[in-house]
Parts: C-alpha cells; sequence; structure tokens
C-alpha cells in the first residue's frame, strides 16, 4: 500500500523481504533485496539503495539500524549516513511494551497500572504478587514481539498460574491492570521533523473505533459509533501528545481505552501505517495514511495539509484468513456483486497465502451521505467476515 501511494508520487521504494513477498509482486525494481529483515547485513544493503530508511513492522533490529543512522554504512570505502525514520531509538522503546508505557507513564500520559513479572522459579510468585496489586482479571503480556493478541494472556484467577507459566513462562513479561473499557478508539497521527531533529508538528487524523475479537483487530468504524464528538477530541489529543513526545517522522497509531468516565486511557503505539488508518486510503483521497507516511519521512508534508476524510461514513473491515485456503472466496466475490447506491466497496487483498487468523486483506466500505445506514448496507458482508472466523 504504500508503494502504491509511491507511485504516482514518482517516488522509487525499495524493499528488503522475500523475493515473491507482497511488495514485490507490485514493485518489480531491480533494486529489490532479497532476504531476512532480521539480517543486519541485508539491512545494511538496503540502505546502501536508499536515501531514507523506514520500517513496516516494529520487530526489526534496531542495534542495525542505530549504525547506519549514526555511524552510515560503507559505500565504495566511504561511510554513507542513512536517516532512519520513524528514530530507532523510537523503535526501540515501542519494542518493549513495558517500557514504553513506562515512558509515557512518566511523561503524564494516561496508562494501566503496570508491574514487571520474574520469570523462572519466581514466576508463580510474581503472579500472586500481581494478582494482589492488580486485581483479577489482569492481562499477562509478552514486552517484546506481540502483535495481533500474540503475546496476551487474560488471567482470570489463581487457577489460570498454571496455564499462563506453561504458555508465556519463556518470554519476558508484565502484568497489566484489566480495564473494562466502554470502547476502544485510535487515532493516526503524522510527526515531522526537521534535518536536526527537532520536531516541526504533528497532526492527528480523527478518531476511529477500533473493534478487536479473540485480541485481533477485524473492524473499525468512521465516525467511532455512539461516542461524544468530546470523547473523540479528547482521544486526538491524547495521541497528540503521545506522538510529540516521541523521535523522529512518520505515521504513528495510538490505541486507546475509552473507560465508562469517558476517560481515555493508552494502550499502545504502533510506530508506522497501521489498520486503523487503512480507510484513509479511500477516505482522505488526499492524504492517505501512506501518502502521510512519505510525505513526513521526507520531510515534504505541504502546509495545507487537510486530514478530514471527505466521505460521511466508512467501515473497514479486515479479511482474516479462515480454516481453508479458500475461505474468504465467498466474501471476495460478495464484494463485487453487493451494490447499493449509497455505499462504495473497495477490496485490497495483499496477496499474502492465507493462513488462519493472518491479515491477507481488507474491505473498506464509504458513504457520501450522513443519512446512510453504512452499518445496514455493509452488514452482509460482516456477517460474512464473521462466518470466516467460525
Ligand atoms: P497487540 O500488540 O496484540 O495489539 P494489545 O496489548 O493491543 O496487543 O492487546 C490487544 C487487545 O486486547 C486490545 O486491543 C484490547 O482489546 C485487549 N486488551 C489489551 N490490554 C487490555 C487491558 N489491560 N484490559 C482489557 N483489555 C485489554
Ligand atoms: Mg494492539
Amino acid at each position: 500500500m504504500l508503494i502504491e501511494a509511491a507511485g504516482p508520487l514518482g517516488i522509487e521504494v525499495v524493499v528488503l523481504d522475500e523475493a515473491n513477498c507482497p511488495a514485490r509482486q507490485i514493485n518489480l525494481n531491480s533494486k529489490h533485496v532479497t532476504g531476512s529483515f532480521k539480517d543486519p547485513e541485508k539491512v545494511r544493503e538496503l540502505a546502501r539503495r536508499v536515501d531514507v530508511l523506514t520500517v513496516e513492522i516494529e520487530h526489526v533490529n534496531t542495534e542495525v539500524l542505530e549504525e547506519i543512522a549514526t555511524k552510515g554504512v560503507e559505500v565504495d570505502g566511504r561511510m554513507k549516513k542513512v536517516a532512519v525514520h520513524p528514530s530507532w531509538e523510537t523503535i526501540r522503546l515501542i519494542q518493549d511494551k513495558f517500557l514504553q508505557k513506562e515512558f509515557f507513564g512518566k511523561a503524564g500520559l494516561p496508562i494501566a497500572t503496570q508491574i514487571p513479572i520474574e520469570s523462572g522459579t519466581a514466576m508463580k510468585k510474581s503472579l500472586q504478587k500481581a494478582g494482589q496489586t492488580l486485581g483479577f482479571p489482569f492481562m499477562l503480556k509478552a514486552r517484546k514481539g506481540s502483535y495481533d493478541g500474540r503475546g496476551n494472556f487474560k488471567v482470570d484467577g489463581e487457577s489460570d498460574f498454571e496455564q499462563a507459566i506453561a504458555e508465556m513462562g519463556k518470554l519476558s513479561l508484565y502484568a497489566e491492570k484489566f480495564q473494562p473499557f466502554k470502547q476502544e478508539l485510535a487515532v493516526m497521527v503524522l510527526r515531522t521533523e526537521d534535518g536536526e531533529g527537532k520536531l516541526r508538528d504533528v497532526h492527528a487524523y480523527p478518531a476511529v473505533e477500533t473493534i478487536h475479537e479473540d485480541s485481533i483487530c477485524t473492524k473499525v468504524f468512521y465516525p467511532p459509533r455512539q461516542t461524544s464528538s468530546e470523547v473523540c477530541e479528547k482521544a486526538r489529543k491524547v495521541a497528540s501528545d503521545v506522538i510529540r513526545g516521541l523521535k523522529g517522522r512518520g505515521v504513528f497509531a495510538v490505541e486507546m481505552f475509552v473507560l465508562e468516565d469517558d476517560s481515555v486511557m493508552v494502550n499502545e503505539v504502533a510506530p508506522r501505517p497501521h489498520n486503523s488508518g487503512h480507510y484513509t486510503i479511500e477516505a482522505v483521497p488526499y492524504m492517505s495514511q501512506y501518502k502521510a507516511q512519505l510525505y513526513s519521512i521526507l520531510d515534504i508534508v505541504p502546509p495545507s495539509i487537510k486530514l478530514q476524510p471527505r466521505v460521511a461514513g466508512a467501515i473497514m473491515l479486515n479479511i482474516l484468513g479462515g480454516r481453508e485456503e479458500e475461505s474468504h472466496d465467498k466474501l471476495v466475490d460478495l464484494t463485487q456483486s453487493l451494490y447499493n447506491d449509497d455505499m462504495d466497496v473497495f477490496l485490497h487483498l495483499y496477496g499474502k497465502a492465507s493462513k488462519p487468523g493472518r491479515k491477507i486483506g481488507h474491505i473498506t466500505v464509504t458513504s457520501y451521505s450522513p443519512d446512510t445506514k453504512l452499518e445496514q448496507l455493509a452488514a452482509p458482508l460482516v456477517k460474512e467476515v464473521n462466518q470466516i472466523r467460525q
């Protein structure tokens, strides 16, 4: 999707990934670096071929990114420094969810109470202490490497300890107070910096409502349903404050909980384009999150930047792989056959192999009239999306 945005802007993208990776399928230039983004030598090779280096996943080797940004990479006997955005320091901080949230908490931003959990033989005692401090249920989370709910375990009581130790015991962990939230919101924020690493500005898209099922985001609603504009604006402000305090350029997703008293709490940050911003491809054609990513990392954000959607409503549905490789075929057919004057349907398939629970594409529906009952019109798609997960 980044490449789709880059093409018309005349920006060339070089990808480091496997030979037939999804991005490669639509980016046939000769500069592709074939290999793993976990391999430092491949990352150096990529750095030799580009002016700016960015990432689409935060679970990367930040040592090599630091080296490239500060010392540089050797090209013809000379060292070439390459800007890394978002900053390797930000990626490193975000990689450890516990440290990430400690950082936000110290800055006075609202986070859930959290405590580190010991590993090995001390783990059970540590869990007991967490239960006493946080109450039950609490969330046991992997500090690193988690995504789409992998690495989260809800501990309902002491009877869950054994299973938690068996499933999570080998990871570096922390416990987090369970938040009985009313709703989850997310805000995409664009951060710009000058050449000296000084903050220029932050720009926030409107808040969206995110629905997670089994800890994985399945649906996104713009605007959030049954949410006051005050709460939406509060979320935008909190998200902007969170991103202002980080380093580097780029778009960031801020995931938040709305609690019973309408207060907003920060859940976590993703330092990259995010599925809560996919709807911007159609809803904010002037500045999709991918165009925003390119403009911000290249520091060419126009002063007239506008992030307000041009549609009255949008819903994004993630396509998660089902049990069979062809489980989602019916859904794809439906996007082509479903017709309604008041709703536009956009299909995105990523060219990924289907695996159960893997995000392999998404659908965005939009409407131009505030009177359109978009959720009702999209109901057949929602039903089919839910069906795949059965
Ligand atoms: P991931 O990195 O997999 O996105 P998150 O920490 O964002 O992990 O958790 C995924 C989802 O699990 C959240 O969007 C939310 O629905 C639920 N969740 C996470 N933390 C809590 C919490 N402290 N209280 C209640 N629900 C939570
Ligand atoms: Mg999350």
